[in-house]
């Protein structure tokens, strides 16, 4: 099973935005760029809102069908381990091996030794083709990148090995994710780490580092935009050179694991796929739920109340929502608007306040942090939300398939 050269993750929370999202991936298309969705959610995202693997294989399949859609895509085991693989076996035909999990933790003496033998003629001074100044690897430097990442990528073996037993080789995409992480990959530690994946025999197709900066959840990069361009370049041209010198899949990609919304570095990223005429995989958060509760407030009447109620909760719980998301978002709390203030508010104004538009005065990020996580208070409320979901269907779709569209695929795919 190939991945397509491009393809964007869209997360879902809910699970009923399926069509919306499909919408806006048909509409790149008659645009004239194709990129295959994929339906990604995690362990984590399924346990708070209490769905299963099988409700988002039948959310894609029926958006599919549904708007005749003919070519691919993919259902996606968000950040699997060995603990939760066997969920997601059914459902999934695209598996994230989250090694995150195991780095740092040091592999057997022996394997270590074994993997710079293997390794040791890039010992010295190598050319990365497109990479300006040449490695200068050391054993010393080979064996720290295996103290520091072995483990966790035969680990990720493991688990490849044990969804290869169950679904056969080609039935099936597989991404290595090690983005939740610590520390950012160098290029170098990033060309060993492919070596140790090929040693492995996983035939990843897509790889996720973690790169410099932050990428808070639903909310605009920050950090340096120079050196991450030049990151991205990096892995790039090590990318193009692992494929030839290990064989990994010709196809093998980055996938950018965004967190949603990193507008100020799509252009960067544009640039590069364009420049060096290469895939991308961007995986989204499941920022979709926003604009259900974007479409909720716009439609005033219950589903303004709805989107009042849920800051309201939101806001007398958020240490207990933020705790699972500390490391990934960052929320001042005095710029937060009391309940108060937003319970005066129109439907206008609570979707200008949280829409990610920049340019927009009344925007506020850490508003759309604290909703971001919020969506247990949503799942909480059950049919009562969803029932609203339904009853607002046509102005949520319009704000999930433009958000997609217009923010996301026109931004970072479709060029000129
Ligand atoms: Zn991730």
């Amino acid at each position: 099973m190939i991945l397509e050269k491009y393809s964007m993750g869209i997360g879902d929370r809910f699970a009923r935005q399926g069509k919306a999202q499909l919408a806006a991936i048909i509409e790149a298309k008659r645009q004239g760029v194709d990129v295959t969705p994929v339906w990604n959610k995690s362990h984590r995202e399924h346990a708070t809102i209490r769905t299963v693997p099988a409700d988002v294989r039948s959310e894609a399949d029926e958006a599919v069908k549904s708007l005749g859609w003919t070519d691919g895509y993919h259902v996606d085991a968000d950040h699997i381990g060995l603990k939760n693989v066997d969920l997601f076996m059914d459902s999934s035909d695209f598996f994230t091996l989250d090694v995150a999990d195991f780095t740092g933790q040091s592999a057997d003496e022996e394997d270590i030794r074994a993997f710079v033998e293997k390794h040791k003629k890039y010992i010295g001074s190598f050319e990365v083709p497109g990479i300006d100044e040449a490695f200068k690897t050391t054993a010393d430097r080979i064996e720290g990148i295996a103290r520091k990442y072995l483990l966790a990528v035969k680990e990720a073996g493991k688990i490849y090995r044990h969804i290869e037993a169950t679904k056969g080789a080609d039935n099936f995409v597989t991404e290595v994710s090690m983005d939740e992480t610590d520390e950012p990959q160098t290029s170098e530690e990033m060309f060993f780490i492919l070596a140790a994946v090929a040693d492995e025999g996983i035939p990843a197709q897509t790889v996720a580092p973690k790169f410099t900066g932050r990428f808070n959840k639903g909310v605009d990069y920050v950090g340096n935009v120079a050196q991450f361009e030049n990151e991205f370049n990096q892995d790039l041209a090590v990318i193009a050179l692992a494929i030839k010198e290990f064989g990994l899949p010709p196809n093998l990609k980055l996938s950018v694991h965004s967190g949603s919304d990193k507008f100020s570095i799509y252009e960067p990223i544009r640039k590069a796929i364009k420049k060096y005429d290469v895939g991308l995989h961007l995986k989204t958060a499941g920022t979709t739920w926003l604009e259900e509760l974007i479409g909720l407030a716009m439609a005033g009447g219950q589903g303004l109340k709805i989107a009042k109620e849920v800051y309201r909760k939101a806001l007398g719980r958020s240490d207990e929502l933020c705790g699972p998301y500390a490391t990934v978002i960052d929320i001042d709390k005095d710029k937060l608007p009391s309940p108060e203030v937003v319970e005066g508010w129109s439907g206008q104004e609570y979707a200008n306040a949280l829409r990610h538009d920049q340019t927009c005065q009344q925007y506020n990020l850490h508003f759309r942090q604290l909703l971001h996580v919020a969506y247990k208070i949503a799942a909480e409320m059950g049919q009562r939300y969803l029932a609203a979901l339904k009853e607002f269907e046509n102005v949520i779709a319009i704000n999930v398939t433009e958000n997609i569209l217009e923010r996301h695929l026109k931004r970072i795919f479709i060029y000129e």
